[in-house]
């Protein structure tokens, strides 16, 4: 067989990936008919691919590249634990020096009370511990009842069996029988899209006292816990009012049920502090790790587990856990992430400088006449795209139609930037700097413009 190498002719690369590679969340036949993009390399904020094509990542890959492209400091890292210790597990009793730095370094890291951490391979592995952990703490407690998690639609918590169940989209559920029994689901608050013409904090409010109605109608004694993202990503950066978190925290600590953060977006400077949590003045008992932890350098997800939950949890065996819990080598590699993280000050620039400068420019986006409304916090935002801005209307066309359009000039213009149905959003690498940031907003414009074209040629509104 002839070597295959970034300088093999694209079609010939895109022949053996139609032939044998099947895509995540990918129709495969309709990919192989038009042939998947292939990416060579990165550096900083910028791909290229098998064409030369530099094309600037709005997404940070799928949301992780928080220190960017292409930092030796952790390939080095990387290396030298490789030839150290490649793998070794943290089962049977047995433990070595990436885990416990990186334990060590989290729990200075997180909000106080947070001094434990258990390992999964990913975001989708974390929350399956963490639903397997709320439950096991409440069987402890001599309340095996308490098995409910209460979730909410158009959530994403990840694909496997578990945290698929605990996610709410409805693609996902339509596949492969889930959700799995005793997960509920209550509406998201998504103003935009499903507040009609209520204010947007009495909306919040309304949306936040579903999780009382729930807890009430299903009766506390059988609710575990609550799982939610700070800021919903996958489901469109879609960013609560600020009347929400308040009333959803009031509602866990009356009932006292676990709340679970899935900070698998929010954290590491996402939205301008450690957590999302932080920006939100959340006080979970979990929080789900991934991503951005290792800024997707190497596999790696966790849970944050607060002394009230550990307390209960280290006082049984915890028959869960998985070979790569605690990998050496995503562990050092995250550790030097975590580093750079700290001391080149990212998120405080996310906070104060780099951070403020992508917001005003991303809300100069409104002022696009195909634009409903721009979001955006720290460094993840999102506009909905719509034919009449002042009545918020839908597109005549299925949803997610003119979002793809989009999505696709934004391509041919260099840029990455997703579509959630009929909204685009952005997470750039958190390092990207204010001409990027100009090169970015630039790029989506004109993309916005020559959708907007093609939508009205196509006669889709
Ligand atoms: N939780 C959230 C909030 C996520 O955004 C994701 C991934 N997009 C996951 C969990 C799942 O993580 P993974 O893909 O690493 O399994």
């Amino acid at each position: 067989m002839t070597m295959i190498t970034n300088h093999m002719p694209t079609a010939e690369l895109q022949a053996l990936d139609a032939a044998h590679h099947m895509h995540p969340f990918t129709h495969g036949n309709q990919l192989s008919a038009k042939g998947a993009r292939i990416i060579t390399r990165a550096k900083g904020v910028t791909l290229t691919d098998s064409e030369g094509h530099e094309i600037l990542d709005g997404m940070g890959g799928l949301w992780c590249v928080n220190i960017g492209y292409g930092r030796k400091e952790l390939a080095d890292v990387a290396a030298r634990q490789m030839m150290e210790l490649p793998f070794y597990n943290t089962f049977f009793q047995t433990s070595h020096v990436p885990a416990i730095a990186l334990s060590a370094k989290l729990a200075e890291l997180a909000p106080e009370g947070f001094n434990h951490v258990f390992y999964a391979g990913s975001g989708s592995e974390a929350n399956d511990t963490n639903l397997r952990m709320v439950r096991t703490y409440w069987a402890q407690l001599g309340e095996p009842e308490r098995n409910v998690v209460i979730s909410r639609k158009n959530a994403y918590h990840g694909s496997s069996v578990g945290s698929g169940s605990l996610g709410g989209m409805s693609g996902i559920h339509a596949q492969g029988g889930l959700p799995i029994p005793n997960i509920y689901h209550i509406d998201q608050p998504h103003w935009y899209a499903e507040g009609g013409d209520s204010d947007p904090e009495a909306f919040g409010l309304e949306r936040a006292r579903q999780l009382e109605a729930k807890i009430e109608e299903l009766g506390a004694h059988r609710v575990a816990a609550f799982i939610a993202e700070p800021v919903q990503g996958a489901g469109g950066v879609i960013i609560p009012p600020d009347s929400y978190w308040p009333e959803i925290q009031r509602i866990c600590d009356k009932y006292g049920i676990l709340l679970i953060a899935d900070e698998v977006i929010c954290g590491f400077g996402r939205t301008g502090n450690w957590f999302g949590s932080q920006t939100y003045d959340i006080r979970p008992d979990i929080m789900t790790i991934a991503k951005g932890l290792s800024s997707g350098y190497a596999p790696i997800g966790g849970s944050l587990v607060s002394d009230r939950v550990a307390k209960v949890i280290n006082a049984c065996e915890f028959n869960h856990g998985y070979t790569y819990s605690g990998h050496p080598v995503s562990c050092a590699v995250a550790l030097e992430n975590l580093r750079i993280l700290e001391e080149e000050k990212i998120i405080e620039r996310v906070a104060h400088d780099t951070g403020p400068y992508l917001q005003e420019k991303w809300n100069s986006l409104a002022e696009h006449p195909m634009v409903g409304e721009t979001r955006i916090i720290g460094m993840m935002g999102s506009l909905a795209l719509t034919p009449h801005k002042a009545s918020r209307a839908k597109f005549a066309s299925e949803p997610g139609t003119a979002g793809y359009i989009c999505r696709e000039r934004c391509f041919a213009n260099n840029l990455v930037m997703r579509h959630v149905g009929d909204r685009m959003i952005i997470s750039p690498p958190l390092v990207i700097s204010k001409s990027e940031i100009d090169t970015l907003i630039e790029r989506a414009w004109i993309s916005l413009d020559q959708a907007e074209k093609q939508i009205r040629d196509e006669g889709l509104m």
